[in-house]
């Protein structure tokens, strides 16, 4: 922990904590990495010119005590390790989509509007949704074995002979 909370952007004497200091009312004197922090109005009054504002004040402000300053810089710490957490979170998903991830898919791999026209035109039925996972992993089962079959055939390419019917 700093001896004292700032020091003054002008003068250069510190601000304690818990003392009153001055900000300038202008947002980009006081954001950020070059935030600036006055110990008096004279010196919040010597970095106008510099500054050339077209309308600015002095506000007093009350510097943090050394727990509640403690207390921000935790919050602080807290906030950048989250959000370095998402951060990393973020990168595995997107790993997983763009089929780096371990993780194989389980989602449909039928089209569902075509299947359903299909039993509809065969046969007048109408088809519940249940089955569309059911068929999938068929499917899913199906390509397993083209690969193993594809594999053993020393190919990278599954070819269409590989797929055999199930009975
Ligand atoms: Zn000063
Ligand atoms: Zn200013």
């Amino acid at each position: 922990m700093p001896e004292h909370f700032k020091v003054c952007s002008t003068c250069r004497k510190p601000i304690a904590f818990g003392a009153s200091y001055y900000q300038c009312s202008v947002s980009t004197c006081q954001r950020g990495k070059t935030a600036l922090y006055f110990c008096s109005v004279e010196c919040w009054d010597a970095h106008l010119p510099m500054m050339r504002h077209r309308e600015a004040w002095a506000e007093s402000a009350r510097a943090p005590t050394g727990a509640e300053w403690e207390l921000q810089q935790a919050e602080e710490a807290a906030r950048a390790a989250k959000s370095a957490e998402e951060r990393i979170v973020n990168e595995n998903e997107s790993n997983v989509s763009a089929g780096g991830g371990a993780d194989i898919p389980q989602e449909v791999l039928i089209v569902v509007s075509k299947l359903k026209a299909y039993i509809k035109a065969k046969s007048g039925m109408n088809t519940s949704d249940g089955i569309v996972p059911v068929l999938s992993d068929i499917v899913r089962g199906l390509c397993d074995r083209a690969i193993e079959s594809a594999r053993s055939d020393g190919r990278k390419t599954v070819l269409d002979r590989d797929v055999k019917p199930t009975s």
